[in-house]
């Protein structure tokens, strides 16, 4: 192996730059993290191939003294922190003076500044690594305009083996406009510029509002679907913009959360982000959101990673409450039913061409009864159900077990509305338009409701709408106490492999609290006394193994309502009324009654939505009433 030698400096700082500067994007935030913490109100970015031959940043800001720019450009020389004690309280984007000088260790640099109150400043050119004293001789007056311009060019130029990691002139551009958006996003008041080569990428003017600023990223069709949230507790402070549901992405690339305005990654947070959007979602989906948390910097350790992309909470799990809260008070007061948008009717003079359409039908009707045959296209196309729209709602209806007969679990279940409902003589026998003024409705192919509605026809799924009815009950009593439940005059016994017997040993307080009486029985089985009140006795078994199913599949997550809501919908779900039983009216009444009586009853534990909405504007839109 040989001697043990001390490395240069130029070489500790060459090998120090590979944790902060991984690629252009690195240079670029780096940068523009400096101009935005010299309180810079302008920021211009230039870029040539993606920023792997130029990186120019331009700003407005306080500027650096001429006898400190060598400084600048030496690791661990920073104007942002003293001593010790400012790491618990920092408020600016930069503080480990190492920035500069890892990107001037593996790049050829140019720096120019001028102070704000100063009538000329100075600049210097450094590459790979130079030592302060060096670089001090080259310092040279500058005539420029107040600010800071760096220069970074030829990124790896002396470290090939970092330079072959690079990718593509359009993957370093897209991660380098990301980096960009990120920050544009955190700081509105800032009037930042973006150009690649003479392309203007972002030209985003100072914006008061931070919805603009959105609205000039992301364009008005995002900014038209966010809700406002806001929620404060103690010194920490929640604000900002989620997505409803229709506005989802199949990545979490666009969900942006700030913690003291630095943009950062939280895994825990992208968790309760996840849980709040549980039932709203289908999976695969994620939701969008731009959001801020405020606290004091003491709270939040933001050293723990050099490209601080990551942050430490002191108590992180109070602020995933405290998130999850915001969110789930902001969805329940908000009107989140599913709308059916039809495509546009096309106009009269162009028959045909169009896939289907009610006027289309309409005219194919015409057409056949005029002459004997209809265009070839046009029959073949009414094959399509024009209503189904959203194939989720058609779509399996939750694993639909043996299909048990009607009367055999209708006693189970009626008592439903009991808990929520205001007042309880009422429930007992169903008062039909005595207090409240019921919808007309009718059950279609033994699956959907149709009901008519002052705002127009809403076409329920039954099966999705009475696993919500029951979820939001269940999740009401079980916090409250444990589930009512039946006695089984004869034990069930079931079998069980090992590894579903441990999960079964392992949670039976939990599965006892959902009503689920458990005794071992036998080295692989288990027998069960009791079950949930509401699940009708042929359903038993099938419910008791599908929630064991769902406790083997958990992986670790924080909180006891995380554990308990997957299970609380799969006992809703396999409670639920399928798809396929027929009902009686009193059934439908009873059905409609507490939709209107649960909370957040819009979308189906799985995220399917359990009504959609066909407005009358959409009926006359298509009708070509309008
Ligand atoms: P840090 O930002 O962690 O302090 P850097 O290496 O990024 O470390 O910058 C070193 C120092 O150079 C900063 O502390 C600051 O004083 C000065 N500096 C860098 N960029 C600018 C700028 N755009 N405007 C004013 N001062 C700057
Ligand atoms: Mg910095």
């Amino acid at each position: 192996m040989g001697q043990i030698v001390k490395l240069s400096p130029a070489l500790v700082n060459q090998i120090a730059a590979g944790e902060v500067i991984e690629r252009p994007a690195s240079v670029v935030k780096e940068l523009v993290e400096n101009s935005l913490d010299a309180r810079a109100t302008r920021v211009d970015i230039t870029l040539a191939r993606g920023g792997m031959e130029l990186v120019q940043v331009v700003d407005d800001g306080c500027g650096i003294a001429p006898e400190d720019l060598p400084l600048a450009l030496t690791s661990h020389a920073t104007s942002k922190l003293r001593r010790a004690e400012d790491l618990a309280r920092i408020r600016t984007l930069g503080f480990r003076g190492e920035a500069l000088a890892s990107i001037a260790s593996v790049a050829q640099v140019h720096l120019a500044s001028r102070p704000r109150n100063q009538q000329q400043g100075a600049e210097v050119s450094t590459a790979g690594g130079e030592p302060e004293e060096v670089i001090r001789q080259k310092v040279r007056p500058w005539s420029g305009p107040v600010g800071t311009r760096v220069e970074v060019r030829h990124l790896f130029y002396n470290a090939p083996v970092r330079r072959k990691f690079l990718r593509s002139v359009q993957t370093e551009l897209s991660q380098a406009t990301a980096a960009v958006m990120r920050l544009a996003l955190a700081y509105p008041q800032v009037h930042f510029t973006l150009k690649h080569g003479q392309r203007v990428i972002y030209d985003l003017p100072p914006e008061e509002k931070w919805l603009a600023r959105i609205e000039a990223l992301f364009g008005t069709q995002v900014a038209e679907q966010l809700l406002w949230v806001e929620a404060s507790r103690g010194p920490v402070r929640i604000w900002g913009y989620v997505g409803t549901p229709e506005l989802n992405r199949p990545n979490a690339r666009m969900q942006f959360l700030f913690v003291n305005h630095r943009p950062v990654r939280d895994r825990s947070l992208g968790h309760a982000l996840n849980e709040a959007y549980r039932g709203l979602l289908l999976t695969g989906r994620y939701p969008v959101c731009f959001l801020h948390l405020e606290m004091p910097p003491e709270m939040v350790d933001v050293n723990v990673h050099p490209t601080k992309h990551e942050v430490r909470f002191q108590d992180g799990s109070r602020v995933y409450s405290q998130l999850l809260g915001a969110l789930r008070d902001r969805f329940l007061g908000t009107d989140l039913q599913a709308r059916v948008r039809l495509p546009e009717p096309s106009p009269p003079a162009a028959p045909g061409k169009s896939e289907l359409q009610f006027v289309d039908w309409a005219k194919a009707q015409l057409c056949q009864a005029k002459h004997s045959s209809p265009p070839a296209e046009l029959t073949e196309s009414l094959g399509p159900n024009p209503f189904v729209l959203t194939p989720e709602s058609s779509a399996e209806s939750g694993p639909s077990g043996p299909l048990s007969a009607p009367d055999a679990h209708k006693e189970e279940e009626k008592p439903l509305p009991a808990s929520s409902a205001p007042s309880s003589d009422r429930t007992e026998k169903p008062q039909l338009g005595a207090t409240e003024e019921l919808p007309r409705a009718i059950q279609v192919h033994n699956r959907y409701l149709i009901v008519e509605e002052e705002q127009g026809i809403v076409v329920i799924d039954q099966h999705a709408l009475h696993e919500r009815v029951l979820y939001e009950q269940l999740k009401a009593k079980v916090s409250q106490g444990p589930l009512a439940t039946q006695r089984l005059l004869v034990p069930v016994v079931l079998e069980l492999s090992p590894q579903e017997a441990t999960v079964v040993g392992a949670n039976r307080a939990l599965l006892e609290h959902l009503g689920f009486q458990v005794q071992e029985f036998g080295p692989h089985s288990v027998a069960l006394h009791s079950h949930p009140a509401l699940l009708s006795a042929d359903r038993v078994e099938d419910s008791f193994r599908a929630l064991v199913d769902r406790l083997s599949q958990m992986t670790p997550t924080p909180g006891a309502e995380a554990v308990l809501d997957p299970l609380l919908h799969t006992l809703a779900c396999k409670a639920a009324v399928k798809a396929g039983d027929p009902l009686t009216p009193e059934e439908i009444q009873s059905l409609l009654r507490q939709r209107h009586l649960a909370q957040n009853t819009h979308h189906c534990p799985h995220g399917r939505p359990t009504a959609l909405l066909l407005t009358k504007e959409e009926l006359d839109r298509q009708f070509l009433r309008t």
